[in-house]
């Protein structure tokens, strides 16, 4: 029976920790020393990382941890502490958790971004947020939608698992793009009682982010004619996502 629940690391990070008793796998673990509590109260063993993309939010760990546990470290082949790159359309197959992931290439907020879906489970990074998706550092608009398609296009109940608790500010956000939303503005009451009892936002659902994150609602007539005020010059899927997120790089 695999469990996996958010270790809260630095600021607003969460490394997401699978477990079925005894065996553990880690998902970008930016910062070891959170993520060794966590394995030592519950009395796991560390079998597995693995890393979405570079930044050091969410490989700041990896040294330590890979270190003090001898375990394999997956990921992109950018990454020089990686001692199983993974590319897109890869199968890794953890016995341990009876888990099958497929590996999707996700670039847009880096070029090495890497998503890891099994059935049920999309372990996102920095690619897709609840009600938001992340900046554009390396990649280009048409790449970051393209690929947010991609995991749009995951199926409904596909629990999605971010690294970050940044739900409400990109709920204030989403709702500046589409106040008349309702479904929108029934998760942000919910999400935002669920902040009061200090509890994460996440995981979220495929469906339940097709519904309330502008970054995948291209097609909405609301959301094409906010990215028209914003710089968009066309209605395209590109055009209407890249106008939305630089609306949102200067929203406050
Ligand atoms: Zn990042
Ligand atoms: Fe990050």
């Amino acid at each position: 029976m695999l469990t996996i629940l958010p270790v809260p690391i630095l600021k607003d990070n969460y490394v997401w920790l699978g477990h079925d008793g005894a065996q553990a796998f880690v998902v970008d673990p930016g910062d070891a020393e959170p993520v060794e509590a966590a394995l030592a109260a519950l009395g796991l063993n560390l079998a597995t990382i693995l890393l979405t993309h570079h930044h050091a939010d969410h490989t700041g760990g990896v040294a330590t941890l890979a270190e003090r546990w001898a375990c394999p470290v997956y990921g992109p082949d950018s990454i020089a502490l990686v001692t199983r790159p993974l590319h897109d359309g890869d199968a890794l197959v953890l016995d341990d958790f009876g888990l099958r992931f497929t590996i999707l290439a996700v670039p847009g907020h880096t070029l090495d971004h890497i998503a890891y879906f099994a059935d049920g489970i999309l372990f996102c990074g920095d690619t897709l947020f609840a009600c938001g998706c992340g900046r554009l550092f390396e990649g280009t608009a048409e790449q970051m939608q393209a690929s947010l398609a991609r995991l749009a296009g995951l199926p409904d109940d596909t629990r999605v698992y971010c690294t970050h608790e940044y739900t409400l500010s990109n709920q204030r956000f989403a709702l500046a793009v589409e106040p008349d939303n309702a479904a929108l503005a029934a998760r942000e009451a919910a999400d935002a009682a669920t902040r009061l009892r200090g509890a994460p936002t996440l995981p979220s659902t495929i469906a339940l982010e097709r519904a309330t994150n502008p970054f995948l609602r291209w097609a909405q007539p609301t959301v094409a004619a906010a990215a028209a005020k914003h710089g968009a010059t066309n209605g395209s899927p590109a055009q209407v996502f890249g106008a939305i997120r630089r609306w949102k790089d200067i929203f406050v």
